[in-house]
């Protein structure tokens, strides 16, 4: 198709700028909801490409979309921004080493996740211009990492009008993802006793700390009367100080649990709720909790992950030449261990002979191979924001190749290789096949139906329910 094929020659017609764009992005790491320099650096670029573009999104500074056409299909691309706190790390350099101490970094390449996904938005701009119907929208998505700024959004309802929504990650694989993952939640708990002199007068005194402690233990016990798949980390974010002949006044922890069901996570986050009470009545202290985030588990969509599968496969990996696998190599070269990622996903495959055909692709510093779609759907045990665009409606999300096989995701390594060609290469890659596989979803309005119907299907027509109670805001990182 011509016109597809035009479509896609306006991202190599904006190459230097978009790359551009993900450097400038790379070199201005902000975390969460502080994305200032990049929010404004896209909306610039979208004004100045003709997208109508509305700030501010639910009230949130760093939230924008970005609209073109007019009339349904409405489909969405999503695009991510903030960076890691304490990751700072220098590009292509082959040891860590941080441009700034303690400073934030783009360990999840998120620059490039954003770029890649407006390049997409531009590709379809092109289509939708020759005089196509629909509307394509591209959403500036603030605070992925630890601040659920999709969830946010999805509970101000900007996702409502979409047919379907389209995204990405930037990997060291070249696939679509089939899995689903860890719905979770975010609770803090504040405890506060009585301060005393703990020699002179300890009776007088009412610890907050052995609250926590007493919490903490309380849950090594529940964790064996706990659904399988289930998690629950806890990390204590205020100790009470560091003066031992002080009974401790007040002292906090906070819990993120994770389960394959939101409800499980609901049912879970009572059961923690109920063992906090326990310690405060223990201790003759009092708690609080104070609910911070939580985001729901993917819907996946195989419908529109298998149009992904067949623009992927059709557009293959971004081309590599040798002096990316160079580098590739040279970064490879430092890691201890590889991410098991990538022979994860090959040990998965049935086929003996699809097996054999990519078991070399291990061995080499790219892996540049585009993977087979999976027959079943799997369960990963992260979590991701992206799952409640899911429940409003169906999505489906690529990887391609910006890093070097084996690297892991939020290392030193990753930050290190975001300026690189290959992730560039990797990252217009996936703009291509989102761009293209958009501008199927306007062609063919019966897959879009399908995906419909299957998104139907799979939530049980139970409609979204944010899993943030009213009254709670974005907090920043
Ligand atoms: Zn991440
Ligand atoms: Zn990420």
């Amino acid at each position: 198709m011509a016109e597809k094929q035009q479509a896609l020659d306006a991202i190599e017609k904006y190459r230097l700028e978009l790359e551009a764009l993900s450097d400038a992005i790379w070199e201005h790491p902000q975390v969460g909801y502080q994305e200032t320099y990049a929010a404004n650096a896209f909306c610039r670029f979208l004004e100045k490409s003709g997208f109508r573009v509305e700030k501010n999104l639910a009230g949130i500074p760093t939230a924008f979309c970005a609209s073109y056409g007019s009339g349904a299909p409405v489909i969405g691309l999503l695009g991510e921004f903030d960076a890691l706190p304490g990751m700072s790390q220098k590009a292509n350099c082959f040891q860590k080493s941080a441009v700034e101490e303690d400073a934030p970094g783009h360990g999840c390449g998120h620059n490039l996740l954003g770029v890649g996904a407006l390049s997409a938005a531009l590709a379809v701009k092109t289509y939708l211009g020759s005089g196509h119907s629909g509307t394509v929208k591209f959403y500036g998505c603030p605070a992925e990492e630890g601040g659920s700024g999709k969830v946010f959004l999805a509970k101000a309802g900007v996702f409502n009008d979409l047919d379907a929504a389209l995204t990405w990650h930037p990997g060291d694989t070249n696939n679509v993802s089939c899995s689903t993952n860890l719905a979770n939640c975010q609770i803090c708990y504040h405890f506060k006793g009585k301060a005393s002199h703990a020699a002179i007068s300890p009776e007088l005194g009412r610890s907050a700390l052995d609250a926590v402690e007493l919490m903490n233990v309380g849950i090594q016990f529940l964790r064996e009367h706990i659904p399988t798949g289930c998690r629950v980390h806890y990390a204590i974010t205020n100790a009470g100080g560091n003066a031992p002949a002080i009974v401790q006044e007040r002292a906090d922890v906070l819990y993120l649990m994770r389960a394959p069901q939101l409800t499980t996570v609901r049912e879970l986050m009572e059961r923690v709720n109920e063992v906090a009470r326990g310690a405060a009545i223990m201790t003759g202290t009092t708690v609080e909790s104070e609910f911070i985030k939580a985001t729901s588990n993917i819907i996946v969509n195989q419908t529109l992950g298998r149009l992904l599968q067949k623009n992927l496969e059709k557009l293959g990996t971004a081309s590599y030449d040798d002096r990316d696998l160079a580098f590739a190599q040279k970064m490879v070269d430092t890691l201890e261990q590889k991410d098991p990622y990538f022979a994860q996903l090959v040990d998965k495959i049935a086929d003996p002979e699809q097996k054999k055909r990519l078991l070399p692709y291990l061995e080499r510093p790219i892996y540049d191979v585009v993977l087979p779609y999976p027959e079943t759907v799997s369960q990963s045990l992260a979590s991701s924001d992206v799952g409640d665009v899911s429940w409003v409606c169906p999505v489906a999300q690529i990887s391609t190749s910006t890093m070097p096989g084996g690297v892991p995701m939020h290392s030193w390594q990753m930050v290190a290789v975001g300026k690189s060609d290959m992730a560039k290469k990797g990252m217009l890659q996936a703009g291509k096949v989102l761009a293209s596989t958009a501008i199927d979803l306007y062609e063919l309005p019966e897959v879009l139906q399908a995906a419909k119907a299957e998104h139907m299907e799979r939530t049980g027509g139970t409609p979204y329910c944010s899993p943030i109670p009213d009254g709670v805001e974005p907090r920043k990182t």
